[in-house]
């Protein structure tokens, strides 16, 4: 499961560089994870092509789109809330056509278009493509559907149009779907089977991000590590595949290999990792490469192998832990992050202590925690009981954020008077004379402005930090820079 992305960010809408020509105004709305924003992207390029300019003006918009999620509970009503929006916006201007996006669309699709007739078309996340038959038969008088997933859709050759973008970072997209099955996760479900995209587009992509002047790049998928290319086709299949295809395949730890070889001033991060995936190859990778970042995103969701096997994790505790030796030996200085669900069904005290115990060997620099919520059409909801009482869900969770809170004092504290590499990315929210950047670790970093810019790679004494903040001045250009 990837993990959500910023909450300030949720639901921006979208703004890329407008085309002359076009005539028609696009409001797009992103929500969830990563892949979901970036395949907001690859939908407004597609658009774009039709005719049509992004606008944040909702109220002038022909054409609204909202790209959904259904990881949590609440991203989906948060989405629901949106349409009522765009709706009563309808009200006043019945022109304008409302669709939905990603991964709420298969599951909601007779509800959203038949029953509460709140949207005229919906949209699956491999058909983004067919988005102007679909919308030809919105412009026709009727309801236009396409939800089915595919076997070999990746958008490799679809140039996506960065939106609400700072220039400098951005997400290449590198594998689509998701063959693991976690009991809890709607993700096999919604984006199909997993395929990986051709590396040599991933380095077109990248080669065009670099020549724009982007500086850093995170390769994109719901497990990356899984990566594999062979010529097409999916993951499952590469069994079949000639033994020349077999031969030359490319994993992850090539393809990350590759990116950072010809790329060696284009900083590089990956997300999300699976640690049953996450080879010794990879860690070995990141230690060649400079420019590749020292930070690896490695939800783990429980420290129990009883809620492991619950969860169907095809690792183990001790497995994990031996990863993590790994990373730690290979990769000294390496940021390591979480996702944790508390109250898995079945879940025990001894298998919450069993997570606590699991946060104190690791201490991690941070994590993303929850409370189990049962989604639908999930594994989880059709075996399980979901029967761990809300009041003990949330103790647990208060208790795990407290533990990852003390690490991530510890981990942040472990920067003061040390020098950091910083990669400056915008303004500072709470000051108009700082940058605000974050290091090869994944920690923002805030220092006075000076005359450095947007952009700079930047060395970074740190003398002061918050919680999850490190403050310092600026001492010189880095000379990866
Ligand atoms: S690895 Fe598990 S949690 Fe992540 S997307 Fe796949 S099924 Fe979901």
């Amino acid at each position: 499961m990837e993990k959500v992305i910023d909450e300030s960010k949720q639901g921006e809408s979208l703004v890329l560089e407008n085309k002359e020509q076009n005539t028609r105004k696009l409001y797009i709305e992103s929500f969830g994870c990563a892949m979901n924003f970036s395949d907001s992207e690859i939908v407004a390029s597609i658009l774009s092509d039709q005719g049509y300019n992004t606008t944040q003006n909702l109220e002038e918009a022909d054409l609204v789109l909202v790209n959904t999620c259904s990881i949590r509970d609440k991203a989906e009503q948060t989405v629901r809330k949106r349409l009522e929006k765009y709706n009563a916006v309808k009200r006043i201007n019945p022109k304008m056509k409302v669709g939905v996006l990603g991964c709420m669309a298969e599951r909601l699709k007779s509800k959203f278009l038949e029953e509460e007739k709140i949207v005229d078309l919906v949209v699956g996340p491999d058909a983004y493509k067919d988005l102007p038959n679909l919308l030809a038969e919105v412009e026709d008088g009727r309801d236009a559907i396409n939800v089915i997933l595919s076997k070999e859709e990746t958008y490799g050759d679809v140039s996506p149009v960065r939106l609400n973008s700072n220039g400098v970072t951005a997400y290449v997209s590198i594998t689509r779907g998701c063959d693991n099955m976690c009991t809890f996760c709607v993700v096999p479900f919604t984006r199909g089977r997993e395929r990986s995209r051709d590396p040599q587009s991933i380095l077109e992509e990248i080669n065009d991000l670099w020549t724009k002047d982007f500086k850093e790049i995170t390769l994109l998928g719901q497990n990356v590590d899984s990566y594999l290319w062979y010529g097409g086709g999916l993951k499952k299949d590469f069994e079949k595949a000639s033994d020349l295809q077999q031969a030359t395949a490319v994993n992850f730890s090539n393809l990350l290999d590759m990116c950072a070889k010809a790329y060696p001033k284009m900083r590089i991060r990956f997300s999300t990792s699976n640690p049953q995936d996450l080879t010794l190859d990879v860690i070995e990778t990141m230690a060649k490469y400079s420019n590749i970042c020292k930070h690896i995103h490695l939800p783990v969701q429980s420290g129990s192998n009883r809620i492991l096997k619950e969860m169907n994790r095809l690792h183990t505790r001790e497995e994990y832990f031996a990863l993590i030796d790994n990373i730690k030996r290979i990769l000294p200085g390496c940021a390591i992050s979480q996702d944790l669900i508390a109250g898995f069904p079945t879940e025990t005290e001894q298998d919450h202590q069993d997570t606590l115990s699991l946060l104190d060997y690791v201490k991690y620099n941070f994590g993303f925690m929850y409370t189990y919520s049962e989604r639908p059409g999930t594994m989880a909801e059709r075996k399980l009981v979901d029967d761990v009482p809300e009041d003990v869900k949330k103790r647990r969770l208060a208790e795990i954020v407290q533990r990852q809170r003390e690490h991530g004092a510890i981990r942040t504290e472990a920067y003061l008077n040390t020098v950091v590499e910083v990669l400056i990315e915008k303004e500072s929210k709470k000051s108009d004379t700082e940058w605000s950047g974050r290091t090869q670790q994944n920690s923002v970093a805030v220092f006075p402005k000076e005359n450095y810019k947007i952009g700079d790679l930047v060395k970074v004494k740190i003398n002061d930090c918050t919680s999850a903040t490190l403050i310092g001045v600026a001492i010189g250009l880095s000379m990866d820079s």
